[in-house]
């Protein structure tokens, strides 16, 4: 970037292309056209094939859990594992995770209860779990927020305590440790997402862990429809089954995951290392003792140390075609149909408004490299040395929000 000034005051982008959160992780193609070819030949595309059956005994091995059951993604896989183990009335859940936690609940016509965050953890917070809790609550429905766990223990103290069920939503969590014990075999089940954004990509997908042994029977039957042989259906259930081609891009990302987890940490690393000492911005961090996927990087702005607000440094990186993301902006709570079913859920939520009023994440992953980290932690340097200019520039545009 040297001294050429951001495209927000008049400057050229510093990217010509655009640089996206999320974009997928691709592994190594010759390994998934051959696959490919292989479930082509045999003409065997769905409905528990070969390939689904081997990523299911991998996943099971990788994270250390009795039972996998492929779906075709984690929101129809939390749908399922949820009308499984006969979770009904209320379920608590937090505001600040993707709005899928709570549709899961919601579609069935189970009430999502929002409890407020940890602002140190952005987990749910258990004391605050705690005072949501009525007859009609079932359940604890937590995520495993950016892949840093839950605090598990407390939340299983809680659901031991008041006779609640506990679920994962681990969408974000393959990969990664609580206490050196690999995420996937905590509280009744665990649900991780393959989506093509997600660490580890199938296309499309995602995956049930549970070390009960009924509850994964219920959950294999009804993720497809029902059947119990031909001609023999036991049960209700519907159609949530992972394709093949899925699970061979599944089981090719597998193969590569040691690889992605080293690319993600050295991004992750370049980032801390190009936003140390900038005011007001701060990187969340992982623990060293844990293992982790480093797939989000997570900067938190505190506008007034910055002196710049969160919304005015994603137009800066916007107008820089960085398209760094607000997340999870602006909480479960405040959209539909919660925000007309709950309108006074965020006085309860004050933890989840300000985290979520503050939070960017930076494009990572194999997309990625040092050089553009480098320049994004410089843009946003550039940002806060100009802040009153571009505060200026801001205030009377619409590049806001773009
Ligand atoms: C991505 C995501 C989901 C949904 O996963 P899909 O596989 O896309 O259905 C659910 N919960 C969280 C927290 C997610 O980030």
């Amino acid at each position: 970037m040297n001294t050429a000034p951001l495209a927000i005051l008049g400057g050229t982008p510093a990217f010509p292309a655009l640089l996206h959160v999320g974009r997928p992780n691709i592994g190594d193609r010759e390994r998934l056209l051959a696959r490919i070819n292989d479930l082509l030949d045999r003409r065997w595309l769905s409905n528990n094939g070969p390939f689904v059956q081997q990523l299911e005994r991998q996943i099971a091995d990788y994270v250390g859990v009795k039972h996998v059951i492929c779906a075709c993604n984690a929101t129809i896989g939390l749908e399922i594992a949820i009308r499984a183990a006969d979770l009904k009335g209320e379920v608590i859940v937090p505001a600040y995770t993707f709005v899928a936690t709570a549709h899961a609940l919601q579609w069935q016509e189970i009430t999502p209860v929002f409890a407020d965050m940890d602002p140190a953890t952005h987990n749910l917070d258990p004391a605050r779990v705690e005072r949501h809790i009525t007859p009609r609550t079932t359940a604890i429905l937590a995520t495993h927020v950016w892949g840093r766990p839950c605090d598990v223990d407390g939340l299983a103290e809680i659901a031991e305590r008041r006779g609640l069920k506990l679920m994962f939503d681990a969408a974000h969590a393959f990969g990664c440790s609580h206490n050196g014990r690999m995420i996937g075999g905590f509280g009744l089940a665990e649900v991780f997402s393959f989506h093509a954004t997600k660490f580890l990509n199938s296309f499309e997908g995602g995956a049930i862990c549970t070390n009960d042994d009924a509850l994964a029977k219920r959950i294999r039957l009804m993720t497809n429809f029902g059947f119990a042989g031909f001609d023999n259906v036991v049960h209700i259930g519907t159609n949530g089954k992972m394709t093949e081609v899925c699970a061979a891009m599944g089981l090719t990302s597998l193969e590569g995951i040691d690889e992605l987890i080293a690319t993600n940490r050295r991004n992750y690393l370049a980032y801390r290392e190009g936003l140390a000492g900038l005011p007001g911005i701060s990187l969340i961090d992982y623990s060293d003792g844990e293992r982790n996927n480093y797939q989000y990087v997570v900067v938190e702005v505190d506008e007034a140390v910055a002196g710049l607000s969160r919304d005015e440094l994603v137009g800066v990186l916007h107008a820089e075609n960085v398209l760094a993301r607000k997340y999870f902006w602006p909480g479960v709570h405040r959209m539909e149909p919660y925000r007309s079913l709950f309108p006074h859920s965020y006085l309860l939520l004050p933890d989840t408004e300000r985290v979520a009023s503050k939070v960017i994440v930076l494009p990572t992953g194999t997309a990625v490299g040092e050089l553009e980290i480098a320049t994004i932690s410089q843009l946003i340097r550039a940002a806060l040395t100009h802040r009153e200019q571009v505060g200026a520039v801001l205030s009377n545009s619409s590049n806001l929000d773009r």
